[in-house]
């Protein structure tokens, strides 16, 4: 007898909207940047961040436009300088994000990793950290792990990648959110990076 399972909550509506089609400008993701160092030095390098094409028009010209504050959060960092591009062709406005930031949270990704550890599994240290998030917080990231992941599932389904549609091809059809993050067998910074390079706007958590 299979006992029938109870689909997970619906996931809060600001993680599956993707960015409208006449939006200009917005967030790139720089995937491969997942430690401050990198993060500095690409800074440093006048092209270091500079995207090769408008995510948007497609334009070939981009030039850096300024730079933003963002919370980091690490020991002696609080915050990270993030730069923003304009794109030539079309105005948009483009900030790319280092991979270990993460989107819209307060923390970076690996703090939310170990806070967010399920018991049983091969919990990562603690990182070091200038702010500790509070019960409230951790409690609303593993709410939005538990809840439903269908969106991000078809997100990777619908992906050129035969490794990523396998793995969505594998998941049930209410996955929930932790349940990819644990079929793709990849950081929280890694998926996150993931979702939003395919559908611009999806969010993990
Ligand atoms: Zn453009």
């Amino acid at each position: 007898m299979t006992r029938k399972r109870v689909p997970p909550p619906r996931e809060a509506a600001c993680l599956s909207q993707p960015y409208p089609s006449s939006q200009k400008g917005g967030t790139v993701i720089a995937e491969f940047v997942l430690d401050l160092l990198t993060h500095r030095r690409l800074l440093a390098d006048p092209d270091g961040y500079r995207p090769e094409h408008c995510p948007g028009c497609g334009h070939g010209a981009l030039h850096v436009h300024d730079y933003r504050s963002r919370l980091c959060q690490e020991p002696g960092v609080p915050t990270v300088a993030i730069v923003r591009h304009r794109c030539v062709g079309c105005g948009g406005q483009w900030q790319v994000l280092p991979a270990f930031i993460a989107r819209h949270l307060h923390f970076h990704w690996v703090l939310l990793m170990a806070a967010c550890a399920t018991p049983d599994a091969e919990a990562p240290e603690t990182p070091p950290t200038t702010r500790v998030p509070s019960a409230d917080t951790v409690t609303r990231w593993l709410r939005r792990l538990a809840s439903c992941g269908r969106v991000l599932a078809q997100v990777l389904a619908s992906s050129a990648e035969s490794t990523l549609v396998a793995v969505a091809q594998a998941l049930g059809l209410e996955p929930t959110r932790r349940e990819v993050v644990d079929a793709l067998g990849r950081p929280f910074a890694e998926v996150a990076a993931l979702a939003h390079r395919l559908v611009p706007g999806v969010r993990l958590m």
